[in-house]
């Protein structure tokens, strides 16, 4: 057989996706209709789906691997805002007639590498051919004890907001990918590019918030409408201090080059890191959690009466965006 186009979709099945689902008995092998996922009685699932169509969550000829793992890696983030460990995950390919020969060995690739760097396995799925743009989903799996999961809706007046990790590097990597900011170091091109391929979840984090955060929700709109869907599911509104956004070496770069880009920064997402409320009596306990799995958090700001996400300035002058974040319609 070549490597693409396959025979059949079941040889492509077998071959490619049926291997990353030994490690889970209920997957059958991706031999049978369905999976079934057994859960022990004090957990519940969480579940969530994520989309991405080539020009718009990827650049089309990324390779494979990345691909795959920003596809896995969006939906993990979504599990860590929840508080859930990882489980399974059902994936849906619909391929293209244009795919590179080695495609799919590089998507299975990058697949395989995140099972094992984040515990979870796939069980399932559906595989089409599209004459239209390579198109993919993802729905993953993941458990809490029951009752536990982290709302967006559990933010308090008086919460201090924290965000892990850097934020603004994939949008700002996504204008350098698109030949912008040619100024920019390439060190530094290349550092914000690769995180826009390839985001951290902060799966191990996640974990470690149930019982300790009041709301938690990831970094994909952008930091300001993100944080407003806090604000709005928990009737409150946000005091951000620009100042203490926490940005890498390679976003200071750009910013220092065009002050524009601080919007892209709280605007454009797609970082997949956490935004964190928790009560001021827990920070002390967050942020040793934090540093327990290696993970960067920084306040950013306060939770206070209102319902808008507000962003002030050293001098305390109030900042205005044209937009909050990313808009699909
Ligand atoms: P159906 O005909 O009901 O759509 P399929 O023949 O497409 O079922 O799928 C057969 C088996 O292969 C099922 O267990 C399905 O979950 C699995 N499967 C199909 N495509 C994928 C994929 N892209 N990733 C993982 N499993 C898949
Ligand atoms: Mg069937």
């Amino acid at each position: 057989m070549s490597e693409y186009p396959p025979d059949s979709e079941f040889e492509l099945i077998r071959r490619y996706f049926a291997p990353l689902s030994v490690s889970e008995e209920g997957a059958y092998q991706l031999k049978d209709d369905a999976a079934s996922l057994s859960i022990s009685a004090d957990k519940e699932l969480i579940v969530t789906k994520d989309l991405m169509i080539a020009g718009v969550h990827f650049i089309s000829d990324d390779s494979g691997r990345t691909i795959a793992q920003k596809l896995l890696r969006t939906n993990l983030s979504d599990l860590a805002a929840m508080g859930a460990a990882p489980r399974a995950y059902a994936l849906g390919v619909a391929l293209t007639s244009n795919l590179r020969t080695n495609w799919l060995s590089e998507f299975a690739d990058g697949l395989a590498n995140d099972q094992s760097e984040y515990g979870i396995t796939l069980i399932g799925g559906d595989t089409i051919f599209s004459s239209g743009p390579l198109f993919l989903s993802l729905t993953a799996f993941g458990e809490v004890p029951k009752g536990c999961a982290i709302r967006r809706s559990g933010a308090q007046i008086g919460d201090l907001v924290y965000v892990t990790g850097t934020v603004g590097d994939s949008a700002i990597g996504l204008m350098a990918a698109m030949g912008e900011l040619t100024k920019l170091p390439d060190w530094a091109k290349k550092y914000l590019i690769g995180r826009y391929q390839i985001p951290e979840p902060r799966v191990k984090l996640g974990k470690l918030l149930v019982g300790l955060a009041s709301a938690t929700t990831d970094v994909s709109d952008g930091l300001i409408a993100d944080l407003g869907h806090i604000c709005s599911s928990s009737n409150v509104g946000a005091h951000i201090d620009l100042k203490d956004i926490p940005l890498s070496s390679a976003a200071r770069n750009a910013c220092a080059l065009d002050s524009k880009l601080i919007a892209k920064v709280l605007t454009g997402g797609d970082d997949y890191e956490l935004l964190i409320c928790v009560p001021p009596s827990v920070s002390t306990k967050l942020l040793n959690k934090a540093e327990s799995v290696d993970v960067k958090l920084s306040k950013i700001g306060k939770i206070v009466d209102g319902s808008d996400v507000s962003v002030f300035s050293e001098d305390k002058t109030q900042l205005k965006f044209e937009q909050q974040g990313y808009q699909h319609f």
